[in-house]
């Protein structure tokens, strides 16, 4: 179809394209190598099949907004339908006679029968229109309904070209782009239907229908049409849309330790004999997985609707986060500024207040489509600013203080930690000084707080009322370091878990039972880091085994309760922990209903990360406090006859929703109660009452 000329003038275009295209890959690469080294992957090829077919099937990006997800469909198989395509009509421009038209004209390749041809024509006008139609909605959802989710708020750190708008640029040049591009190969289909519609091409035939056929128009719609093409695919390695290519790479090369494990303050491997300080000041601090996530970031903020501090109005946006990391970037490579990577991420990236308002919830990791993580970021940055003497928030020092001098963080001698157990009415055995099959971490909350001993006492009743062998540590047990770690206090992180090794060297146990979901994750994902392996249980899985082995019976079903579940972060959507408290409250009879964000999706309460260590309080709407509001709503408008109860199973939750229940002006509507205080009314063992230990424990 092309002329000679034109096939030369392809082919220097196409070359031109190529080199330009070649750089910008070049450029990338060279970037995220200078990052630093990322825990070792295993089986890497493995993992990039495995993240190929879950990018197929598109299975990430229904993780929410599952209706924008379905129209995403259509321009995700669009466009793999187009490479295609397009490799198709360069052939047709470049082999003479060579056209998929009518069934196939002129075949130069004859492996291709009629039907095959066919096939390939339907699927390609029908993915036109598919195309067409999302790109259109995605363009009026930015450009004219303009979805606020696409914004961000005023006091987010933002890189000066996004808030002049560079998102909204490259959106348009590719929304552009895709609309030409299809339109102008829809239009030269059409006109080569010189005997009329085919129809096995039903929207080019319609057009046919209109303009009827023509030469000089196949021939400007196929320049228009691939013209297009060697514009975009170099400008795609200079713009946001790099997530088109770099996103299912970046899912193969997904972080493979567990969730709740953050990856060590200081690479474990050295290159070229590098001394490596802890944590993140500038961009290449971070490791090459995290300088890759920001090229693969789609920009589609899902990170930062679920975000909880976000939410609360702190300046904290994850979706922020990875934007300008990769405008940063953008900057510095191809606007030819490599001075700003040697501005702190803390003056490029993320305010220093955004930085102290995350509750390392995970939600942002979770819901990201291509395996971003913004939250590891974020505490690589605290545990430099730690290391640079930043200031910190008082309430945070003090908690910080006291956890290095008394092994909590609630100012309390260390001989105090055991007070509750000497008040039982029965003995509570010292793990450190006889042996146990469980050794209960019980953690400092739950140890010290008044609100929640309570509830502390009532699991030791339900454990000795089942005859569980088990012992605590008392003064030998130190915090288990899960929030320091977060807080980016990675020295004191080490010295806790070294007291607490030291006291479980002491210990016989089988395993470790634990209250506290922060203190379970960390025990369970972090310990064996510092080589301290452990089974780790939370006490729902262990009092689910004992409803199963007949050692705890149902006396009393709970039919008068109204109850939802809250999924403590760390229990849930870090370790999986979902069932366990479900088929307790299932077990107990009560009327349960979900609220709409449970599971995976649950919406932290706000004091993870050290949160709750805070001295002062940002204004607004607290998470909790929405959290109550949305337990309510789930109830139902109507009044209800049987109490309503909002269940927790972590001691932090107890002392948050109680507050937040005060704050909302909720008291008497819904009550907050620790899972345990039900077990206690089912199994019929009340607070006053004295347990018989069990004559042989189990
Ligand atoms: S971990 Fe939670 S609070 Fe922190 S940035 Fe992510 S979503 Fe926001
Ligand atoms: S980090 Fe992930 S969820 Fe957040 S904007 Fe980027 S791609 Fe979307």
């Amino acid at each position: 179809m092309l002329t000679t000329i034109e096939k030369i003038v392809f082919v220097i275009l196409a070359l031109i394209s190529a080199g330009f295209t070649i750089h910008g890959i070049k450029t990338i690469v060279d970037s995220v190598r200078k990052g630093r080294p990322a825990p070792e992957l295993k089986n890497i090829p493995a993992s990039l099949i495995k993240a190929g077919i879950t990018v197929l099937l598109q299975r990430t990006i229904f993780k929410a907004r599952k209706a924008l997800s379905t129209i995403h469909l259509g321009l995700f198989f669009g466009l793999i339908t187009y490479a295609f395509v397009n490799l198709v009509d360069v052939l047709e421009g470049f082999i003479p006679g060579f056209e998929l038209v009518y069934g196939g004209r002129h075949l130069a390749f004859p492996f291709l029968n009629s039907s095959v041809i066919n096939t390939f024509n339907l699927i390609a006008d029908l993915m036109s229109g598919a195309l067409l139609i999302a790109i259109t909605v995605f363009l009026v959802r930015r450009f004219i309904a303009k979805d606020k989710r696409l914004e961000y708020r005023g006091n987010v750190l933002l890189n000066p070209k996004v808030k002049a708008g560079g998102q909204k640029t490259d959106s348009l040049i590719v929304g552009v782009f895709v609309i030409l591009h299809v339109s102008a190969r829809l239009f030269g289909q059409s006109f080569r239907l010189t005997n009329g519609a085919d129809p096995f091409m039903p929207i080019a035939s319609l057009i046919n229908s209109t303009f009827g056929a023509s030469q000089t128009g196949v021939h400007a719609a196929w320049w228009i049409s691939l013209g297009w093409v060697l514009y975009i695919l170099p400008y795609i390695t200079r713009s946001k849309h790099t997530h088109f290519t770099v996103a299912p790479i970046n899912l193969g090369l997904a972080k493979q330790n567990p969730r709740g494990q953050l990856d060590p303050a200081i690479p474990l491997k050295v290159v070229n004999g590098n001394q490596y300080e802890p944590g993140a000041k500038y961009l290449h601090d971070l490791s090459w997985k995290r300088v890759l996530d920001s090229y693969a970031c789609v920009q589609c903020n899902r990170c930062q609707d679920i975000c909880p501090a976000n939410f609360a109005g702190r300046p904290l946006s994850p979706s922020a986060l990875e934007v300008n990391k990769r405008y940063l970037l953008k900057d510095a490579t191809f606007a030819s500024h490599p001075d700003r990577l040697l501005l702190p991420l803390t003056e490029t990236v993320i305010s220093p207040e955004a930085v102290w308002s995350c509750t390392t919830c995970y939600a942002c990791v979770r819901v990201c489509p291509v395996g971003n993580e913004p939250m590891a970021d974020i505490v690589d940055i605290r545990r430099r600013l730690i290391v640079e003497g930043a200031e910190l928030d008082s309430g945070v020092q003090n908690a910080l203080q006291s956890l290095a001098t008394n092994g909590n963080w609630m100012s309390k001698g260390k001989r105090l930690r055991g007070r509750w157990a000497k008040e039982m009415e029965f003995p509570i055995r010292n793990a450190t000084e006889e042996p146990v099959e469980n050794l209960w971490f019980v953690g400092d909350t739950a140890s010290f707080d008044e609100r929640v001993v309570p509830n502390t006492k009532m699991v030791a009743r339900i454990f000795q009322c089942a005859g569980l062998d088990f012992g605590i540590m008392y003064q030998n047990e130190s915090n288990a370091g899960n929030d320091v770690r977060r807080v980016g206090e990675e020295g004191l992180f080490e010295q806790l878990v070294e007291q607490n090794l030291q006291a479980f060297g002491k210990a016989q146990f089988k395993r470790i039972v634990t209250t506290d979901p922060h203190s379970f994750n960390t025990l369970k994902n972090e310990y064996p880091q510092f080589g301290g392996t452990f089974e780790v249980k939370h006490y729902t899985a262990v009092l689910v085994r004992l409803f199963e082995e007949g050692k705890l019976t149902i006396k009393n079903k709970l039919p008068h309760y109204k109850v939802t579940f809250h999924d403590p972060c760390y229990l849930g959507r870090y370790n999986g922990g979902f069932t366990a408290p479900r088929k307790l409250l299932e077990l107990l009879g009560v009327e349960f209903h979900e609220m709409p964000r449970n599971c995976e999706n649950s919406f932290c309460c706000g004091a993870g990360g050290g949160q709750i260590w805070m001295g002062k309080v940002a204004p607004g709407e607290r998470p909790a406090e929405n959290r109550i509001k949305e337990a309510l709503s789930t109830f139902g408008k109507n009044p209800s006859e049987k109490k309503q109860l909002f269940i927790v199973t972590c001691p932090k939750d107890m002392i948050m929703y109680s507050d937040a229940v005060k704050t909302t002006g909720n008291e008497g509507k819904i009550e907050v109660r620790d899972l345990i205080q039900l077990v206690a009314e089912a199994v019929g063992v009340e607070e006053a009452a004295v347990v018989e230990a069990v004559a042989s424990p189990a």
